[in-house]
């Protein structure tokens, strides 16, 4: 199709209901095919200054057990407190505020200090899996958190300061931006059509086959239609579940395979260990159904051409909205057809 393809465009998320300015005719030349040398890792497996690793001291009195598969603790330095109370501020409805109580958790992935989800095998991915799953009912039943969000910044480049393989677990009182507007794009389309808008959208990707990246019997990895970032990818299950702890235990296998193929798609992509910013988007916690829901994760890489080029959000993008060269439907080539063994392995 010219438009999706040839011309400026602008394409719409149906989860927020914002638009992303794609510009294909800029990114007519063809891939240089850069063949850049692996940047080969030489960490450690136990590094003793690492304050993830087992056995070391974190900051105050702290020390981490001798853990052998996961492990979470409540962050030492959490950026919601749970005590923060009910207070608020209301002036002429300009400035407003409101007290945000909260409570973050690190969860360690693995006692290894040099691995990372690609490196890690299924079965270990899946043992992740299941803390997610406990750590979001567990804080889920927590008097006043109405959100649970699981998310990993990967690499200096998305501000990760330790290379131990960990993620971040934040609960809070109130439903955040994101979900919030993904919450009403999804109860829109739920009212209008009685099914769940992703399920829908996975079905009209599953006929187009062109932004597909990689599927297993129960998930779907694909480039959305309204990708912003270069080779942003979207984690799918195949039926309607709202929340992480909804899936079965081959289910959860399924999810830790795709987590598993779509790292190790990303550290070939450029031949480096890639970052980004990962999560899932679940069913706000706060007593209602939310049947609208369908469970998701997003991942958010910065990289553009290269290990060490990346995408910038700037001057139109900051103040206008966000825009890409490269279509959803190259990266989602590009990605496809890449080696499913990791770089590392001499894939
Ligand atoms: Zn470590
Ligand atoms: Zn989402």
């Amino acid at each position: 199709m010219r438009l999706l393809q040839e011309t400026s465009h602008r394409r719409r998320n149906p989860l927020t209901g914002e638009w992303i300015l794609v510009s294909p005719h800029r990114a007519q030349r063809p891939w240089q095919g850069q063949t850049e040398q692996p940047a080969r890792v030489t960490a450690p497996a136990y590094d003793p200054k690492c304050y993830l690793c087992p056995g070391n001291r974190r900051a105050g009195d702290a020390v981490n057990p001798q853990y052998t598969q996961t492990f979470v603790f409540d962050n030492d330095f959490p950026a919601l407190m749970m005590d923060a109370g009910a207070e608020t501020l209301d002036h002429a409805g300009l400035i407003v505020a409101e007290a945000e109580p909260g409570l973050c958790r690190v969860v360690c992935f693995s006692p290894r200090h040099n691995l990372t989800l690609a490196r890690m095998d299924v079965a270990d991915i899946a043992r992740v899996v299941e803390t997610w799953s406990d750590q979001y009912r567990t804080l889920a039943a927590v008097d006043g958190v109405n959100f649970v969000q699981i998310f990993e910044n990967r690499g200096e480049m998305m501000g990760a300061s330790n290379p131990h393989p960990h993620c971040q677990i934040w609960a809070t009182r109130s439903v955040p931006n994101e979900i919030a507007k993904e919450t009403a794009g999804q109860a829109e389309y739920w009212h209008k059509h009685g099914s769940p808008l992703l399920l829908d959208y996975l079905k009209l990707e599953k006929d187009a086959r062109e932004r597909i990246v990689f599927e297993n019997e129960h998930f779907t990895v694909l480039v959305p239609f309204w990708a912003v970032w270069p080779f942003e990818t979207m984690l799918l299950p195949h039926h309607h579940v709202g929340s992480i702890d909804e899936l079965t235990s081959a289910e959860a296998q399924s999810l830790a395979d795709s987590l598993r193929a779509i790292t190790i798609r990303y550290d070939n992509l450029f031949a480096t260990s890639f970052p980004y910013s990962m999560g899932f988007h679940q069913r706000p916690t706060d007593g209602t159904a939310h049947a609208e829901w369908q469970l998701h994760a997003h991942f958010y890489p910065p990289l553009l051409r290269s290990a060490t080029v990346r995408k910038f959000m700037v001057g139109f993008e900051l103040l206008g909205e966000p825009q890409r060269d490269i279509t959803p439907e190259h990266a989602a080539e590009r990605l496809r057809t890449l080696p499913s063994r990791h770089y590392l392995d001499g894939a």
